[in-house]
């Protein structure tokens, strides 16, 4: 086990709020223990453009409440190559770097985990931040609890217009390859559908169920959409609809990007300051290649070995079926 001395800190792939939090507890934690700290700007572009600044305790001041990411984020191409890892992992070398915690999804964790093969002399950790909570190892992942509330008010102030003209509303929401806000949002919002890309589906089923509402004299219809969904987004699933479904004047919105920010709620920046702090520890503890999550409500360290190739988009069953009932 070598003694790490120096750490660096970069986020990663899409920006999810209470990465900020994490990033002020990694701080403050390396700190306390006596470690270094470094902030990569911008991701692994930071990282292979040597744009890196030291940070101390007053350095994420007043970032609890932030959204977005104070070291900002980026997709970088050049670090999918071998030449822009070797690049890389000079300049953590010259800069006396032997720790590096990334916070990001899975492909994050793609790129570090390939890094740390090729260079275990630095040891990496890697902390779950994304909004559309699919990673294994982790029940929570940092930004999915903060985004689904940010749905879930939007959703509530379309239900009000929907409910005063009898609408028909779609409601398109984050998540290509993972129904995970759309399935929780539909719930809290009590949604007449909620179409997830983890199942396929039935368009018939879809419009018999609409029209059963109408028939029961419900005043508003919400369907919330996936992104990913396979018949398209919103406005295709609308389309599909609108010619069989009368007497309802139907609408799409799309909330976009609005998703993403704001100030994380009070479950992400606990979330954040947990694994911040459990991930500058397991450092501390000689750990490597791994992955900091939250299971049960504690902590849990699992390989990011393990993390990707579990990684699998499951389907809840049982919550579509509970959010199907309570919508009758
Ligand atoms: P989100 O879930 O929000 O999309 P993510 O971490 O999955 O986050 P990606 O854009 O997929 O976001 O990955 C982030 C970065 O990780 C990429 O821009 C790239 O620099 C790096 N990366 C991804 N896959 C690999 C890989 N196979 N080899 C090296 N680096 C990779």
């Amino acid at each position: 086990m070598h003694k790490i001395s120096k750490l660096a800190v970069l986020t990663s792939g899409g920006d999810a709020p209470g990465m900020n939090p994490c990033i002020r507890s990694i701080v403050r934690t390396a700190i306390y223990n006596g470690l270094e700290v470094v902030g990569i700007r911008r991701g692994y572009q930071g990282l292979i453009e040597d744009d890196m600044f030291p940070m101390g305790t007053r350095s994420v001041s007043n970032i609890l409440n932030l959204g977005g990411t104070i070291l900002k984020t980026a997709r970088c191409l050049p670090f999918r190559t071998d030449e822009g890892q070797e690049i890389a992992y000079q300049n953590l070398k010259k800069r006396g770097i032997d720790a590096l915690v990334v916070i990001g999804g899975d492909g994050t964790f793609t790129g570090a985990l390939r890094f740390s093969k090729s260079y275990p002399d630095v040891a990496v950790m890697g902390v779950p931040g994304t909004i559309d909570n699919d990673l294994y190892g982790s029940t929570y992942t940092l930004g999915f609890d903060t985004a689904t509330n940010t749905v879930i008010e939007a959703i509530d102030k379309i239900r009000d217009t929907a409910d005063a003209h009898d609408r028909l509303f779609f409601i398109e929401v984050m998540g290509r390859d993972s129904g995970a806000i759309a399935l929780r949002a539909g719930i809290s919002c009590g949604a007449e559908a909620i179409l997830l890309p983890e199942k396929e589906t039935a368009i018939d089923d879809l419009i018999e169920n609409l029209k059963s509402g109408q028939s029961k004299k419900k005043s508003s219809s919400i369907v919330i959409v996936a992104e990913g969904d396979k018949h398209g987004g919103a406005y295709d699933i609308a389309k599909l609809v609108e010619k069989q479904v009368k007497n309802y004047d139907i609408k799409v919105t799309i909330l976009g990007h609005l998703q993403r920010g704001g100030s994380p709620s009070a479950f992400d920046r606990v979330l954040g300051s947990r694994l911040g702090f459990a991930a500058v520890n397991a450092l501390i503890a000689g750990k490597t290649q791994m992955m900091v999550g939250l299971e049960a409500n504690y902590i849990k360290i699992t390989s990011l070995e393990e993390a990707l190739t579990q990684h699998e988009f499951k389907l809840e069953e049982d919550l579509m079926k509970m959010a199907e009932i309570l919508s009758i």
